[in-house]
């Protein structure tokens, strides 16, 4: 095994995993199953929304042209002839002079063509009187306002957010052809490893990786295969890593993917005649992240050290698995924001900082999390962001302009564009 590793930069790693990564098939859930989950169809108008006028408020409805030449010296009188709530409709149609006591949602009646609102009346017994004249249409919700029959409102691609869900709700769609998830495996190595129930012994840590990776996954509505740790042992990491490609379409590991005595994970990639897409990326913390493919197998080989694991999922396994899904916004979202604090330390690469914003009255401010080395874990679990530091520059100040990568934020972009 070769010890010279070329970086490539991270724009070109991200696209190299999204250009190895197939678009899976599509199933049907019920609705209250399909939060969530990428859209595989698009959401096109069954009907107009709303699919009747309707009143917008709570009044009378009325011909605008008997309100003509209303003011407060000549009010002008109505007489009642029906009242209607919402789900109801009026008996008959008005005329002249006529008027239908209306609420919120309730259909307009035959030949009225304005409300006028409760609060704009005298009302007396079955009459009231209103001071100023209603244009045609004034205060009618008209048929199809919101959306018309037959247009596309929601592209096939989009996550199902709970807005989603109302849409769907609305057209009547009691099942929803959503992507099929794909089946991911996690494995973590490493010798030293516990798992978390177990006492520290000398030279061990906790595995923590791995249920970090299941809650990224979690987070994402994926659902995972869990094969445990195991220790740098070559047989044994070849064994269940052939186990679980068998059982997985996408299969995370962590640990073992560097150049050190006991780093078995390239001469796995190697044996299995896995195609390696890269194994160093110009980016701190994760440059020894690698992405192989074997078939249409992804394995993507994350560092041990869990700020990089963490950076190296965000930034190259989440955005995969949602192209899988056919999301057609798999990226983190992204905003500029104004440094917190400085940030000394040279960037030989692109350098991802586990940070938390922070809106302030002069806008979102970034401040890093702490302790920052790629091996840290505590930035990770105060971090809601990474901020991104391009490299070649000597260190950075408070009070810069940065660029900010968002977590768990439910709508991502469409293009990369660090
Ligand atoms: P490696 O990527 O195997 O070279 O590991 C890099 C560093 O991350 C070492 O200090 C490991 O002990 C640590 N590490 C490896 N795997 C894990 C894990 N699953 N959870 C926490 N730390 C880990
Ligand atoms: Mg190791």
């Amino acid at each position: 095994m070769s010890l010279m590793r070329k970086p490539i930069p991270v724009k070109e790693a991200v696209q190299l995993v999204m250009n190895h990564t197939q678009i899976g098939s599509s199933e049907k859930v019920p609705l209250d199953q399909a939060y969530g989950r990428v859209l595989k169809e698009p959401i096109i108008a069954k009907h107009d929304v709303p699919p009747f006028d309707r009143s917008p408020y709570d009044g009378f409805a009325i011909r605008a042209e008997d309100s003509k030449g209303a003011s407060g010296e000549n009010r002008i009188h109505f007489q009642v002839i029906d009242e209607i709530g919402a789900g109801h409709l009026a008996k008959r149609g008005i005329e002249k002079g006529e008027a239908v006591r209306i609420m919120t949602g309730a259909p307009i009646p035959e030949n009225a063509d304005a409300v006028v609102m409760l609060e704009q009346t005298i009302e007396q017994e079955d009459t009231f009187s209103l001071r100023k004249p209603f244009d045609t249409g004034e205060n009618i919700a008209v048929q199809g306002e919101d959306a018309k029959e037959g247009k596309v409102l929601i592209e096939a691609g989009a996550l199902i957010h709970p807005g989603t869900i109302a849409l769907l709700a609305t057209f009547g769609y009691a099942e929803v052809e959503v992507a099929k998830k794909p089946v991911v495996g996690i494995l973590a190595t490493g010798t030293e490893l516990l798992q978390v129930h177990e006492e520290l012994t000398p030279g061990k840590i906790r595995n923590s990786n791995g249920p970090m990776i299941a809650a990224q996954l979690s987070r994402m509505d994926i659902e995972y295969k869990s094969y445990g740790l195991l220790g740098d042992n070559l047989d044994a990491c070849m064994e269940m890593v052939e186990k679980a490609l068998a059982e997985t379409d996408v299969l995370i590991t962590t640990g073992g993917v560097s150049v050190g005595d006991y780093d078995y994970l390239p001469v796995i990639y190697e044996k299995l005649g896995a195609e390696v897409l890269f194994n160093k990326v110009a980016m701190r913390p994760g440059s020894v992240t690698t992405v192989a493919t074997l078939g249409s197998h992804l394995l993507f080989g994350l560092s041990g050290n869990p700020s990089a694991c963490f950076t190296g999922f965000e930034l190259f396994t989440r955005p995969a698995l949602l192209k899988m899904m056919g999301g057609t916004k798999p990226y983190l979202p992204r905003m500029k924001a104004t440094l917190g604090e400085d940030f000394p330390k040279p960037n030989p690469f692109l350098r991802f900082v586990r940070a938390v914003w922070e809106m302030t009255e002069e806008g979102p401010v970034a401040t890093p999390a702490g302790f920052n080395k790629s091996a840290a874990v505590s930035s990770i679990a105060r971090g809601n962001c990474i901020i991104v530091l391009p490299n070649g520059t000597r260190g950075y100040t408070k009070g810069m302009e940065v660029d900010v990568l968002l977590l768990g934020v439910e709508e991502g972009v469409a293009k990369w564009e660090l």
